[in-house]
């Protein structure tokens, strides 16, 4: 079968289509054909070499759906045609984590793509407790953003920022792959939010994607703006996209509020005041990947049309590195989508 390999780490170039042997589905797996797969910030830092850990000489690639195409032995949970987006993480199901509904902290199998084979392929076999089910009447590029950005997305909004109708959500990097998601939960789920962008070009995608609000600050000097859109009161959560935008958006939240962080861009340490914290009753907090009943979740907001994933482009897996260098070079909205060869 086909393969988009990772061969050595560096620019886009390095991504090769290379003829691999197809798995077979081992016991209590299911072989997926894969439809679509996005491309996501994190496979253009493992292809570069700055995620550590990671390995080169792999198959890159978390956001995965396609159609189940044969059973391993003993899976009675899903059956040949069914369509599924495959979860992030292998996980075993038995730790303490995974009982308590906390997959996406299972420390025992690994990550596809980092530790175990990734999306950029004809074929995927995982344990049949990783493919989650979605409906038919998603179509596969949108089914392939269920898991990342999605439910990422929902998972900092709600699991981790407990978010309430009524609630204002701040949202820095607003125009990127969870950026534009995000703004689209927070309407869905009755809140109000205030996009952050240093694009100006960008304010009215940003509107039209779901921004009740929309900051343009191209030095991340956003707090004052905020201060007055929420009448002096601040933001209950911020989600912060990027990373070094984090004492901004700290110093924009309401009293009690929580700032959810999910970017890490340039990878830099940040100050933050430990008075602020204490005197306005600040939380600050680190998300990643939703757990399994969290992609389920927004499986269901997809399918309900309450949360529309934004493609901007779909491009053939061979064009791999041409999808990588669209990312690279900020020249989408929304996510890019691999499909068909
Ligand atoms: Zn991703
Ligand atoms: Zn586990």
């Amino acid at each position: 079968m086909k393969a988009v390999v990772l061969e050595a780490f560096g620019g886009p170039e390095n991504l090769k289509v290379r003829e691999v042997p197809a798995p077979e589905p081992r016991e209590g797996e299911i072989l997926v054909k894969v439809r679509a797969a996005g491309v996501c910030h994190h496979d253009v830092l493992h292809r570069a070499g700055k995620l550590p850990g990671a390995k080169a000489g792999v198959i890159l690639g978390h956001e995965t759906a396609g159609e189940v195409v044969k059973l391993g032995p003993n899976v009675s949970t899903h059956g040949v045609g069914d369509h599924v987006v495959v979860y992030q993480r292998r996980f075993c199901g038995v730790c303490r984590h995974c009982l308590r509904g906390r997959q996406d902290m299972c420390r025992a199998l690994g990550v596809p793509g980092v530790d175990t084979e990734g999306g950029y392929v004809e074929y995927v076999a995982v344990p049949a407790k990783m493919g989650i089910p979605v409906p038919a009447s998603v179509d596969w590029r949108a089914a392939a953003l269920a898991s990342c950005p999605i439910a990422t997305s929902l998972r900092a909004l709600r699991g981790v920022g407990g978010m309430n109708p009524g609630d204002t959500v701040l949202v820095t990097g607003a125009s990127g792959g969870l950026g534009v998601h995000q703004l689209q939960l927070v309407r869905a789920l009755g809140g109000r939010s205030i996009a952050v962008t240093s694009d100006a070009k960008k304010a009215d995608f940003l509107k039209s994607h779901g921004a009740h609000e929309v900051v343009v600050a191209k030095d991340g000097a956003f707090g004052k703006e905020v201060w007055r859109l929420t009448e002096k009161r601040g933001v209950d959560i911020a989600l912060e996209n990027v990373g070094p935008l984090l004492p901004e958006s700290v110093r924009a939240l309401a009293a009690g509020g929580i700032a959810v962080v999910l970017g890490n861009i340039g990878g830099d340490a940040v100050p933050i005041s430990p008075g602020m914290l204490i005197g306005r009753r600040l939380r600050v907090q680190g998300s990643g990947q939703a757990p399994v009943d969290e992609v389920r979740q927004a499986v269901a907001m997809i399918a309900a049309g309450l949360v529309k994933p934004v493609i901007s482009a779909a491009v053939g897996f061979a064009e791999a590195p041409r999808a990588h260098r669209m990312l690279e070079e900020r020249a989408v909205e929304g996510r890019v989508v691999l499909e068909g060869w």
